[in-house]
C-alpha cells in the first residue's frame, strides 16, 4: 500500500512537473512571437497510454496547469475542464511513430514559416550550428489542420528530422523534453532569420565542399542521424515537387547541382 501511494506520488509530481514545462514553454513561444493570440499547440506523453496537451482556444502565453488536457492515444480526452487541441491527432501520430519522442510542439514562427510560405528550400552549409541541430529541414506539402491527411502529410519525413515546416502553415518539431522539441524551433527561426538578414546585405557564401564534409564527417562521428550522412544530395529532394517547394531565391551551394537527378 504504502509502495503504490509512493509511486502514486511520484507519478503526481511528474505530471505536475510536465504540466509546469508546457506552461513554461508556451510562455516562452508566445514571447517570442512563435504563436500569436490562440496559436500553437503542445503535448507532452507521460505514460504509454496518456498525453498531456494543451486545450484549444487558448493563449500559450498564459497558461496554468489546470488548463491543460489529458488524452489517450486514440484522440480521446480523458481529463481536463477545457476542449483539447484540435490538432491533436498529428502529435498521437509522431508519438505513435517515434518511440524516443516524448513531446511534439508546433507553432508559428515568422521566419521559418515565411520560407514555408514563398516555399523556399531552407538553404544549407551556411552555419555550423544549424548543420549540426537541425540538419536539412523539409518542408511538406499543406494540408487543412485537424483532419487525418495532416496528421500523415509528416509521416515520410520522421525519420530523418526532428523538425518540419508545413507549407503556408508553419512548424511541429519533436524531441525527448517539451525543452528540447522547443528549442529546435528557436534554432530554426533564429537561423531563418540570419540568413534572411544576410540575404538583404549581399550574396549568402556557402561553406566549401570539404567544410561541408568536414561537419557531416563530425556529426556521424558524434553520433547524429543526418540523412546527408548517408547521400550527398539533397535528402527532401524528392519531396519537393508534391510540396511546390524549390530554391528560387537562394542558390544552391556550388557543390551541389539542383538537377532533380542529383547529378
Ligand atoms: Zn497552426
Amino acid at each position: 500500500m504504502t509502495c503504490t501511494l509512493k509511486i502514486y506520488r511520484r507519478n503526481m509530481t511528474n505530471l505536475n512537473q510536465i504540466k509546469e514545462e508546457i506552461c513554461d514553454i508556451g510562455c516562452r513561444l508566445y514571447n517570442r512571437g512563435f504563436g500569436a493570440a490562440n496559436d500553437g499547440n503542445i503535448s507532452c506523453r507521460i505514460d504509454e497510454d496518456r498525453i498531456v496537451c494543451t486545450p484549444t482556444g487558448i493563449c500559450k502565453g498564459f497558461m496554468r496547469p489546470d488548463d491543460l488536457c489529458i488524452v489517450d492515444m486514440e484522440a480521446n480526452q480523458l481529463a481536463g475542464h477545457r476542449k483539447m487541441t484540435s490538432e491533436i491527432r498529428q502529435h498521437i501520430t509522431i508519438l505513435k511513430h517515434r518511440n524516443d519522442v516524448r513531446s511534439v510542439v508546433h507553432c508559428h514562427p515568422p521566419h521559418a514559416t515565411a520560407f514555408g510560405m514563398v516555399r523556399e528550400a531552407i538553404p544549407q552549409y551556411l552555419m555550423p550550428e544549424a548543420e549540426i541541430k537541425l540538419g536539412e529541414v523539409p518542408i511538406v506539402k499543406y494540408t487543412i489542420p485537424g483532419g487525418q491527411e495532416f496528421a500523415d502529410v509528416i509521416l515520410p519525413f520522421l525519420d530523418k528530422s526532428d523538425i518540419v515546416i508545413q507549407a503556408n502553415h508553419g512548424t511541429v518539431s519533436y524531441g525527448a523534453t517539451v525543452e528540447q522539441a522547443y528549442f529546435l524551433v528557436e534554432t530554426l527561426d533564429a537561423y531563418c532569420k540570419i540568413v534572411l538578414l544576410a540575404h538583404g546585405l549581399g550574396q549568402v557564401r556557402h561553406f566549401t565542399k570539404e567544410e561541408a564534409d568536414a561537419l557531416l564527417e563530425w556529426k556521424r562521428a558524434n553520433g547524429y542521424k543526418d540523412p546527408r550522412c548517408d547521400s550527398a544530395d539533397v535528402a527532401f529532394r524528392e519531396s519537393w515537387q508534391e510540396s511546390g517547394v524549390g530554391r528560387r531565391v537562394f542558390s544552391p551551394p556550388p557543390f551541389q547541382s539542383d538537377n532533380p537527378s542529383g547529378k
